[in-house]
């Protein structure tokens, strides 16, 4: 969680503007329409997340000279949370994308690592996943099962990961792999794995309540061979690594949800000046209109 913004507060205000406008345009005109179709057939609609690296959006805190929009955690949050308002689905993917795997490579990548995989990521290119989550290991992930063990200039990978956002269609993952002593924080390494390496498939996709356009499936790891090259800094970092990410996925997982509430908000207000009841819109009656009077 490092990417501070160098941008005064002005052009720091004014890049929100911008991209709440944008994201406006953007949200009604190729969001808002299919929402329903996605959640009922739980499609993760691949082409909207190419449209949107064209934007700039799958590289938000990506530098420029990676790819990336370049820009800080305020406009971030202007991101997740402005899409989120008209589709949490959505949101949630484009989180999971910029500031896990993304993210991920971002901070602990060396410059190679950096060149090779964040202007894919940052352009939508393709689309990223990370992999933590075992089925049962969650709040304790540190008891992770999944190994990796050295075989001269590879490193062979075995395990599930569950509940992983793109866990299918995902083009490139980052995966937590155990690589010491069961219990020891740092005994745990991370990997880049790339879709296609022999061994790697996507397993069962979750079937969920909502967020039902973001894919949330199995991640198989079967005798997967990864080159040395793919372990991200050192040895025994990995879960220490995975730590300082999700201190940037609270802050996606905090504008998600202030997103889905202002979307909720709005769509309440609006139906209340809309539904008439008594001969007029039920937004006039006093239990609703001190509400909305308050909001003003
Ligand atoms: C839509 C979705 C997308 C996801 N995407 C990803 C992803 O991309 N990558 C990834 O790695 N994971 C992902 N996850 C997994 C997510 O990170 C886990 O669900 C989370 O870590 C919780 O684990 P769990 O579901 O196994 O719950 P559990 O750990 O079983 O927790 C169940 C409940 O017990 C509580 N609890 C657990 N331990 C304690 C404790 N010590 N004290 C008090 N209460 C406790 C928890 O707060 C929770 O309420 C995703 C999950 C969802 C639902």
């Amino acid at each position: 969680m490092n990417n501070i913004s160098e941008n005064t507060p002005e052009l720091v205000a004014e890049n929100c503007q911008m991209i709440k406008e944008m994201l406006r345009d953007f949200c009604e005109k190729e969001i808002r329409p299919n929402i329903m179709k996605w959640d009922e057939s739980q499609e993760f609609p691949i082409p909207l997340f190419k449209k949107l690296g064209e934007l700039g959006l799958m590289g938000v805190l990506v530098p420029q000279e990676y790819g990336g929009a370049g820009f800080g955690y305020h406009e971030y949050v202007t991101v997740v949370s402005e899409i989120s308002k008209v589709d949490g689905s959505i949101g949630l993917s484009v989180a999971a994308h910029n500031s896990l795997c993304t993210g991920h490579i971002m901070q602990f990548g060396n410059e190679e690592q950096k060149k090779r995989w964040l202007p894919k990521l940052a352009s939508g290119e393709w689309i990223g996943a990370w992999g933590l989550t075992e089925p049962n290991t969650g709040s304790d992930a540190g008891n992770m099962k999944t190994t990796a063990v050295r075989d001269g200039d590879h490193w062979v990978i075995n395990g599930t990961k569950n509940f992983i956002t793109h866990g299918i269609s995902g083009d490139v993952a980052v995966v937590m792999t155990r690589t010491g002593e069961a219990g020891d924080s740092h005994g745990m390494s991370a990997f880049v794995v790339e879709r296609g390496t022999p061994g790697f498939t996507g397993g069962k996709k979750e079937n969920k309540l909502g967020m039902r356009a973001s894919e949330t499936a199995e991640m198989i790891f079967d005798n997967c061979r990864v080159p040395a090259d793919n372990l991200l800094g050192e040895v025994g970092e990995g879960f220490v690594q995975a730590l300082k990410i999700l201190d940037g996925g609270r802050i996606s997982i905090a504008a998600l949800g202030l997103g889905i509430a202002q979307g909720a908000l709005d769509a309440a207000v609006a139906y209340s000046q809309e539904r008439q009841q008594f001969n007029q819109s039920i937004s006039k009656f006093q239990g609703i209109s001190f509400k909305i009077a308050d909001m003003a």
